[in-house]
């Protein structure tokens, strides 16, 4: 394993250092660098790419999804409700009890550990893959309860908030979708 952590603040890097132990219990992977911007729009990479995105409060790259970004102003504008969320559940239900930036680490990590084909996004084959399987789980769960309007956007975006809903909640959670994403890929159990 090998993870490393870019942040200017002590406090701040031994709590996602903290949070990462965990996460590496629970879903390992081979190697992740996390970089903490200030501000979205130090992220030369992003920030210049797509402007001053708001509501985006990290994002996960590279062909191993093995970078990720976070933004402490986007994370910090939610976190003190200064921006207007697109819904009431527009987050998981779990959003309520923990802290925005654990959050989106959980989140962000949950794209990391996503088995899904990243290097075969934009092939055809990829695009029916995520599609099928996305329906498959809609329809196995029924009409999804307790699960979030951004993680209804995407198959992609709905494994990274199931992720964060079953893990944060210690499995304990009423989302039927995150129940069933933990059941199909054997997600830690928490006995
Ligand atoms: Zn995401």
């Amino acid at each position: 394993m090998n993870v490393s952590i870019t942040c200017t603040d002590p406090a701040i890097k031994a709590t996602i250092r903290d949070h990462v132990s965990r996460l590496m219990l629970w879903a390992p992977k081979d190697h992740m660098h996390i970089t903490v911007y200030e501000s979205i729009m130090d992220d030369k990479e992003y920030g210049t790419d797509n402007g001053p995105t708001d509501g985006c409060m990290g994002c996960t790259s590279g062909l191993k999804q093995d970078h990720m970004a976070l933004y402490l102003d986007q994370i910090e504008k939610v976190r003190s409700k200064a921006v207007e969320l697109p819904s009431p559940t527009w987050f998981m239900p779990v959003s309520e009890h923990i802290d925005a930036l654990i959050y989106v680490l959980t989140h962000e990590w949950g794209h990391g550990v996503d088995p899904a084909p990243w290097s075969m996004l934009d092939t055809p084959m990829a695009q029916m893959f995520l599609d099928t399987t996305r329906e498959y789980w809609i329809n196995d769960a029924g009409c999804p309860t307790h699960f979030s309007d951004y993680g209804m956007t995407g198959y992609r975006e709905g494994w990274a908030e199931a992720f964060v809903e079953w893990h944060m909640s210690y499995g304990h959670t009423e989302s039927d979708v995150a129940r069933w994403f933990a059941n199909r890929y054997g997600w830690y159990s928490f006995k």
